[in-house]
This record gives structure tokens, sequence and C-alpha cells, in this order.
């Protein structure tokens, strides 16, 4: 929760200025009751419902976040082994862990049912009998879902639309009773129910909507052959406003669409990430110097495209704030980090007000997709994690050291 006090930008009770002093630069900051709040609106559009909220870990991973989320009662979906590895440290119920992934190995696929997840959400046949196969030599029954792409397209970026034709994700649509009607006569496999998720940041309730429609048609088909399902996954995928200007629709808006839809008595699994964390955290940085370079006005932070790398890797805007508020005239101002790719910036032409070298900024809404996706490219150490409550903060990740960036290195 983000607001000015005086002329300090503040997170919940807290100055980031001091946040930065303390803890130093870059560095995420969370906060915790926005966390909660996000988690609640879930909660409560979910309640006229059987079913859970599995919260996506790709979207944040750290520890101390996963623990708080799942103390809320959220079950987790994983993507791969060190996801549910994350998620069981944590204290999430295995039997809420449900797992997604076009790429699933053998190793993976054994580790989850040593540690009894609820259930795959199965991409293809050849997934299907490597779980089979597994789950009869270790002697135990796998649950699952099939993954079924229902083609829908939604207005996001390529690389985060899965629900098209054409992409790598889930069962092709026409070939959905097939694939229960294989499942259905494989030994160790116990068929639970069906799973979608048509992409990220969507920012209107239309491809949910018809999405739904087209899962559910595939519901009674199936069921009409012999194959009851209990849960009906409706995947993640819900947008946030990350630009002014931009309107998503609220959590109970989506559900309550949805549920018009699904009038069937099942219990329902929803798949958020970014609409739990994105706007809950936010990645505090410092300007180390400025510049003035072909007409452009240049702010160099400390915090480069290894530490968020979605404007990059998805020209994606994340609204930058000055910790400071003052009244300088705002000019127009290109902020950049300092690695050696001219791709490595956190906003482009954004009108700002002077900030003097030193002077902290903080980039919003990088909960999700942001220190999940880090690198030590440039061989800069993994940054620090700060969680925020009221007017406490707690260090949740400890600035890396160079030391670090030798791990598991062989000289
Ligand atoms: C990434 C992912 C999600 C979460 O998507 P958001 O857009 O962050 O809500 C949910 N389910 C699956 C299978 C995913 O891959």
């Amino acid at each position: 929760m983000l607001q000015f006090k005086n002329n300090d930008l503040c997170i919940e009770q807290i100055k980031l200025s001091e946040i930065a002093i303390k803890y130093g630069t870059s560095t995420y900051v969370y906060s915790k009751s926005k966390i909660i709040k996000n988690f609640d609106n879930y909660k409560k559009a979910l309640s006229p419902k059987e079913g859970f909220i599995c919260f996506a870990c790709k979207t944040n991973s750290n520890g101390a976040i996963l623990k708080n989320i799942s103390k809320l009662g959220a079950g987790a979906d994983v993507t791969s082994g060190g996801e549910i590895y994350r998620c069981l440290r944590a204290g999430f119920d295995p039997l809420k862990v449900v797992y997604a992934g076009v790429g699933k190995t053998s190793e993976e696929i054994e580790y989850a049912l040593k540690s009894k997840i609820l259930m795959f959400n199965v991409e293809s046949f050849e997934e299907l009998d490597l779980i089979n196969k597994i789950a009869g030599r270790i002697k135990l029954k796998a649950k699952i879902s099939f993954r079924i792409n229902p083609y829908v397209e939604s207005e996001t970026h390529d690389y985060i639309i899965t629900g098209k034709k054409g992409t790598k994700f889930g069962i092709p649509y026409e070939d959905a009773l097939k694939a229960y009607l294989y499942a259905k006569k494989k030994k160790n496999i116990v068929i639970a129910g069906i799973h979608s998720h048509i992409g990220s940041q969507i920012l209107k309730t239309e491809p949910f909507k018809l999405a739904a429609q087209k899962i559910k048609k595939a519901v009674a088909e199936i069921e009409k052959n012999g194959i009851k399902l209990e849960y009906i996954n409706c995947g993640g995928g819900l947008g946030i406003e990350y630009e002014k200007g931009q309107k998503a629709p609220s959590v109970k808006q989506l559900m309550s669409e949805l549920f018009i839809v699904f009038d069937e008595d099942k219990k329902f699994i929803f798949e958020p990430g970014r609409s739990i964390i994105a706007n809950a955290g936010h990645l505090l940085t410092k300007v180390i110097y400025r510049k003035v370079s072909g007409g452009k006005s240049f702010l160099i932070t400390d915090a480069g495209m290894n530490d968020l790398i979605r404007p990059t890797l998805y020209k994606a805007y994340h609204e930058i704030i000055p910790v400071k508020k003052t009244n300088s005239k705002k000019i127009k101002t290109n902020v950049v980090g300092p690695i050696c790719e001219s791709g490595d910036f956190m906003g482009k032409d954004r009108m700002l007000p002077v900030v003097n070298q030193g002077g902290y900024l903080l980039i919003t809404c990088a909960g999700a997709y942001g220190a999940s996706m880090s690198s030590q490219y440039n061989s800069r150490p993994l940054i620090a994690e700060v969680l925020v409550e009221n007017n406490k903060t707690m260090l949740i990740r400890k600035r890396a050291s160079y030391k670090d960036l030798l791990l598991n290195e062989i000289k």
C-alpha cells in the first residue's frame, strides 16, 4: 500500500527512503497487508463454491512470501520440482498443490508423486504415459487433470499468451475427449479434473468466459462418456493496472461471470499469481548518475535488467515514482540500468521531476515476475528483499555477496 506522507513516499507506515538507507539498494519491497487483501478478494469471490485458490508461485517464490501466503489457506500452482520443494518447505499442504508445465522430467514427476501433491495438470499424451509408468514403478496412483487449450485469444504480449491455437501449451481442444478416454485405460492414473490457463495480464473478462464455455462443453462430453470430473481448474491470468488508464476487472466480477457459465456443483481451483503479488511489491533503486546524451535525459539506476527483466523482455510498463515529492518541473527522462545492453531500461520517455544523484526511485508493481526472474547477469549479486507490515520491516532475502556468485563453480 503506497501513499505519500508529507513529501515522503511510504509503503504501509514506513518511508521508502528509510528502507533504502537501512537495507541498501536496489531492493525489492513488499507490503504484507496488500498481499493479504489481494488474496482475500479471491477467497471471498470463491466462497459460494467449493474449492481453493492456488498461488502461482513462479511469480514470486521467496520463502517468506510463500509462507505468508500458505498461512492464508492458499494452495500452490507449481511449474517445476524446485517449486514443489519451495512450497512444501513454506508449509503448503501438498494436497493443495497442482503441477503444470509442458516439460516435466521423470525426476520431477517422481518427486511430485512422492510428495503426495494433489494432481498433475498433464499437457501431452507422452507425459501421461510417463506419469503412469513412474507411478506404477513406485506403487503410487497419480491424480491428473488434462490442461486443455481452449483456443481463446486475449490481448496481451505474445510471450504470455498460452490459450491460443498453435502454442506449446496443453492438449489441443479437439483432442480433449480422446485424452480422457486414453487416461481412463491407464492403471496408475486417477482422473480428477480439467484445467485451462489461457495467458497472463488479461484485462477483460471475455476471454475467460469464452474459455469457460468451451471447457464446459468439453466437460459435458467427457462426462457423457462415463468419466467423472471432480475439479474444474480455471487457471490464472487476471491482469493488474500497471499504467494509468488501464482497468482490470475485479476478481469478484470475473468469478461471478464464470460461475454463470459453470453452474454445476464442482470443486473450483483458481491459480492467480500476478493479481496476488504484482502490486504488493516494488523495486526500490538509487540514481547513481545522471546524464544528457543525444538530447535525451538519462537517470542511471543501480537496478538493472538482471533484477527486473520485464521491461526488456515484454516491453512492460512499470510506473516510476521518486520517493521524495518535489515541485521541480517534469522533464522527459529515460530510466536505465547499468548493464551493458541497450535493452537494459526500466522506463523510457517518462515525465519525471528532476531527481538528484543519490536520489531514490520506486519502480512500482514489480512483485510478480520480478525477483523470481532475476539473474546474476553481469556478475551482479542477487538483491535484497524486504517485507513490510505496518511500521515493521523484515529482511526476507539477504543481498548476495561476490562470493555467492561463485556458488557451485569448480575452479
Ligand atoms: C503462470 C501461470 C499461472 C499464473 O498466471 P498469472 O497471470 O500470474 O496469474 C497460472 N497457471 C499456470 C498454469 C501458469 O503457468
